[in-house]
């Protein structure tokens, strides 16, 4: 058995660095609403920086970063295309349609990435009768399809085939440095034809808190507005800030080891018996495998397993996932494995 927890349920798990706790005690701040803290204002220009974008916004989370965009995009009644495991979809508390008045038109995509033809099938008719397509909204990395990466081509030609029919395209970019990563490309690059892009800080990269919204200048003062009108103004947020500056400096050029040992994870899980994954999809920090034929269900095994020290999360009745990040190394890895080998020896 593990001696300390070896937690895989996420990479929000990761806790801040004592570089990160240093920066926050020593962060000059001001009232953000105001736009007068120092620190907000530099980690949104870099932000903007970063994806060669003329603007940032600062948010509490990838959440109300992902409606906020969709109501700066939207009028009530006007739908939305999303693929059908996406986060908008099914983790975001139906906001898109409790709060933006919005309605999903959903796409099954397999491993979560959509083609063109799939979205150009389900854009309505322009019908005075019928309700308007008024964004694509894309998930690169595809957390619930196993953080799959979409070809940069293909948002290209997304992006250009949707502007065509005058329809907006978001990306919910919660993990697009794991995207870049695994694709050895640059984050500006790959996002530049998007109108909005949500990328986490507090998720692989190691922040505390907070996602940040790139795109136009107009189209951040629009959602600066709406982030105020959804409760999202914050003071001295600086204090936050400063650890999501150095997450957006030093995160990503560590994502590859997370890779790594989320490939490690996959191929050791697949000598195990009752376990199916095929290694050889893993491409970024995100495993999810199927445990069918163990015989447990997803609770049990989960259950048992957080009994052994190890977390996970369950997809459905008949899928585990496991998520590397900063704050497990290869060795907790493999003791992970060895744990689940172990566990499952005393049940087949
Ligand atoms: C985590 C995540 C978000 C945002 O999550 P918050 O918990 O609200 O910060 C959005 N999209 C995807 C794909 C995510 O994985």
């Amino acid at each position: 058995m593990a001696d300390k927890i070896i937690d895989l349920r996420s990479d929000t798990v990761t806790k801040p660095s004592p570089e990160m706790r240093r920066a926050m005690a020593e962060a000059e701040v001001g009232d953000d609403v105001f736009m007068e803290d120092p620190t907000v204002n530099r980690l949104q220009e870099r932000a903007a920086q970063l994806f060669g974008r003329e603007a940032a916004l600062f948010v509490p989370s990838g959440s109300m970063g992902n409606l906020t965009c969709i109501i700066a995009h939207t009028r009530p009644g006007q739908e939305v295309i999303c693929e059908g495991k996406g986060h908008i979809y099914n983790y975001e508390m139906a906001a898109m349609s409790a709060v933006a008045g919005t309605l999903p038109r959903v796409v099954s995509a397999e491993d979560g990435i959509m083609t063109w033809e799939q979205i150009a099938r389900v854009i309505r008719p322009k019908v005075y009768s019928r309700s308007q397509t008024a964004l694509v909204s894309l998930e690169n990395t595809h957390n619930m399809a196993g953080g799959t990466v979409y070809p940069t081509q293909l948002m290209h030609e997304i992006c250009d085939r949707a502007h065509d029919a005058g329809i907006a395209v978001h990306l919910d970019g919660a993990r697009i440095f794991n995207a870049a990563t695994y694709l050895g490309e640059g984050v500006a690059e790959m996002t530049k034809k998007f109108d909005s892009i949500q990328f986490c800080l507090s998720k692989g990269l190691g922040a505390p808190v907070g996602s940040v919204i790139v795109g136009s200048k107009a189209f951040i003062e629009r959602c600066r507005s709406i982030r105020k009108m959804l409760g999202g103004g914050m003071r001295q947020a600086g204090v936050i800030a400063a650890a999501g500056l150095i997450a957006l400096e030093k995160g990503p050029k560590r994502l590859r080891i997370d890779h790594e040992n989320a490939g490690l994870l996959a191929e050791r899980l697949a000598e195990i018996p009752g376990i199916r994954i095929n290694p050889a999809k893993v491409q970024t920090n995100i495993v999810i495998y199927d445990i069918q034929q163990t015989g447990l269900s997803s609770a049990d095994f989960l259950a048992e397993l957080a009994r052994r020290k190890v977390l996970g999360v369950p997809v459905d009745a008949e899928k585990i996932r496991m998520v590397t990040h900063l704050d497990v190394d290869r060795k907790n890895v493999e003791e992970a494995v060895e744990t689940i080998r172990e566990m499952l020896k005393s049940h087949l």
